[in-house]
């Protein structure tokens, strides 16, 4: 296997993050091991990585009966034929999709290969916000708006005192600020901090405490200062790496560039 697995367990309730190597953009895919199945909350970037997300399941011995797909980048969304699932997710992101979808296949995949689908697959379970209890489970769905993306799920547990953040949430990962939401991005972050989960499940790099609000936040801080001050997007990529030097993700600052600086 090529990513790597970790696993948390919070009041009898077991999470296992599938991690992509630098590859597949360092994402997580995290999968919801209830008492007779599975729930995946997110797709991966290439087929590649989400057949090791689908073999790594299979080990469990539970069915996956839900694939989400949170937000409608290439990371989270192309690998999910992989999974031969009907998609849940939210109806703001079903239209996205449906508009930008296969555009942004055919973007990586003409720098991938065909190891990206050529087309993306659609979202045809409409997630509604609000409380829902499955195998014993409560979820709670919120729609998170202006962050990272215009339109994000973002996934609670609250009787294990788990959050699954997705891309509201790097953890030592280099973040794509792609879409320049800096102040939208950070009242975001307040608020959800003030939920005051315990364990965040991030959308790149490892699980985490409260901890990560704060790491969020700065980060997010430095790379507006960056993005205002550097002439360009290399000049960009140059320091941030340089003032991070411990985050994986370099990948994503190459991604992001040609959103940066039109
Ligand atoms: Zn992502």
């Amino acid at each position: 296997m090529h990513g790597s697995v970790t696993t948390i367990q919070r009041n009898g309730l077991k999470v296992h993050t599938y991690a992509a190597p630098e590859a597949g953009w360092v994402v997580n895919t995290h999968i919801i091991e209830l008492a007779s199945q599975l729930l995946v909350v997110d797709a991966q970037y290439t087929l590649d990585f989400a057949e090791e997300v689908v073999a790594f399941a299979a080990t469990l011995n539970k069915p996956i009966t839900r694939l989400y797909v949170t937000h409608y980048h290439p990371d989270h969304l192309l690998g999910a034929a992989a999974f031969g699932l009907p998609i849940h997710g939210l109806a703001e992101v079903a239209r996205k999709i449906d508009q930008v979808g296969d555009r942004v296949a055919g973007e990586e995949r003409a720098k991938v290969g065909d190891r990206i689908p050529d087309h993306a697959e659609r979202i045809s379970e409409i997630v509604q916000e609000g409380e829902e209890r499955i195998d014993g489970t409560l979820l709670r769905h919120v729609a998170l708006r202006h962050a990272e993306t215009a339109d994000a799920l973002v996934i609670a547990l609250p009787e294990h005192d788990i959050l699954i953040t997705q891309d509201l949430l790097y953890h030592q990962v280099h973040v794509f600020v792609g879409e320049l939401a800096f102040e939208s991005w950070r009242a975001a972050l307040s608020t959800f901090s003030t939920l005051n989960f315990g364990t965040l499940l991030p959308g790149h790099g490892n699980p985490g405490d409260a901890a990560l609000w704060t790491h969020m936040r700065d980060y997010l801080d430095v790379a507006e200062r960056t993005w205002k001050t550097s002439d360009g997007a290399e000049a960009f990529h140059r320091q941030m790496v340089a003032l991070f030097p411990d985050h994986r993700g370099a990948r994503l600052l190459q991604h992001e560039g040609r959103f940066l600086y039109k």
